[in-house]
């Protein structure tokens, strides 16, 4: 017996319900090309974030009264959504502020105190500061070397000389699962893999995984996984870091404080067990709510049918683009996101983002928390237009045709 597919979402109803795109810029429509940077938020989510400060408003995890409860199961209730999107256990899923304090998180509370002299640890080209910078910090703090794996003509990974740094003074490897600028989709279960039987810890940045493919950070066998809320249609400030049980029960605190204690007293503190260890202080409760319903969001639409749609509107995007002369695109993986960074032959790449602009097209230009990518393609900048299944197909007719027009003007 075959599987029943489900059907595909009514992509137009879907994008009514995203209140921020009915809007006008320079009297024209918006065209938001830029969701690689942050994800629009539908109305569920939005009314979600404004019924808990409604009807709910309270601290998590303190008072007994009803509205304690309330807002401490709203709260649990997202990190058991966020957990079952991710396919994770709650009990290994920290909530945080989003992938840059996820990964500080693991380079100050699992690297930190592991790494010595003689030690190294591998990052990829492609990575974003977020995943490079926290790993500076603690080579310099430790005497831990950094290696770097490189890339290939079309953006992907070169597998063989990445597997060739992986030599035993290597303690772990940092990853991201799909490139911010190239939109290059990396094998990562096959890597972590390959890491796991030299005994590798492997930390995989999902900041551009999770908003747009189905996961399951299980399957995939890495000790790390970082995700980014607002992303994925949630609130900015909201994020997660899925690690192994062992590693957290392993680690020490990162920040102290409220919240994250069973005990204590002035002769030494009892820390609580498993996530909330390194939940110090209020959280962004009402963010997490709103995190809540974007994963139901996404959920209800089906994150195969979102990939699906975005792979379509991908290669539209291509052909459409392939017809803009002197145009030069960043990244052709085999599998790709639907990012695309490009420049054109003469033009400076936020003169293009500025012109764009003045025809309400939204997309970003610069060098994308991606210095030594941009180093590699010996480029100060690049455009970037990155869709969402919330885009159409008129959407990038229109935008073709906005970029022939300032092609022309800046000719
Ligand atoms: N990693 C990647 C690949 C990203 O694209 C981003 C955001 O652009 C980040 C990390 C950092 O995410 P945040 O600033 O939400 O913590």
């Amino acid at each position: 017996m075959t599987a029943a597919v489900p059907s595909s979402p009514d992509w137009a109803a879907v994008r009514a319900d995203f209140p921020v795109l009915t809007r006008q810029v320079h009297g024209k429509p918006l065209i938001y090309f830029d969701s690689a940077n942050t994800g629009q938020k539908p109305a569920a989510v939005i009314e979600a974030v404004d019924d808990f400060y409604r009807r709910h408003n309270a601290n998590v995890s303190r008072a007994v009264h009803a509205l304690g409860s309330e807002a401490t199961e709203a709260y649990e209730g997202a990190r058991a959504k966020l957990a079952r999107f991710l396919n994770v256990r709650t009990d290994e899923l920290v909530l945080c502020s989003g992938t840059t304090f996820a990964i500080n998180l693991v380079a100050y509370s699992w690297a930190l105190p592991r790494l010595q002299p003689g030690d190294a640890i591998v990052l990829t080209r492609m990575e974003h500061h977020a995943n490079i910078v926290p790993w500076q910090l603690v080579a310099q703090r430790t005497g831990a070397t950094i290696r770097v794996a490189e890339i290939d003509e079309r953006g992907q990974l070169d597998l063989p000389q990445l597997y060739g740094l992986l030599t035993p003074e290597v303690k772990l490897l940092a990853l991201t699962h799909v490139s911010n600028v190239l939109g290059t989709v990396n094998p990562v279960r096959e890597i972590c893999r390959e890491a796991r039987k030299r005994g590798i810890v492997t930390l995989v940045d999902g900041s551009q995984a999770a908003p747009h493919r189905p996961l399951d950070v299980a399957a995939i066998g890495c000790d790390f996984y970082a995700v980014t809320g607002h992303k994925m249609s949630g609130p900015t400030g909201t994020g997660a870091l899925w690690a192994r049980r062992e590693h957290l029960d392993a680690m020490p605190p990162f920040v102290g404080g409220g919240e994250m204690i069973k005990e204590v007293r002035f002769e030494g503190t009892v820390f609580a067990d498993g996530p909330r260890k390194f939940e110090a202080g209020t959280p962004n409760i009402a963010g997490f709510v709103g995190l809540g319903a974007a994963v139901d969001y996404l959920s209800a639409l089906g994150m195969a049918q979102v990939d699906a749609r975005e792979q379509e509107l991908l290669a539209h995007f291509n052909a459409a683009l392939a017809e803009v002369p002197g145009l030069r695109i960043f990244g052709q993986a085999q599998e790709k996101a639907a990012v695309v960074s490009f420049l054109i032959e003469g033009a400076h790449a936020h003169d293009l983002a500025t012109l764009l602009d003045l025809e309400g097209v939204a997309i970003r230009s610069g060098h994308h928390c991606a210095h030594p990518l941009m180093q590699h393609f010996g480029v100060p900048a690049t455009c970037r237009a990155s869709l969402a299944y919330y885009n159409t197909h008129e959407e990038i007719d229109a935008f073709v045709a906005a970029l022939h027009k300032v092609r022309k003007l800046l000719a």
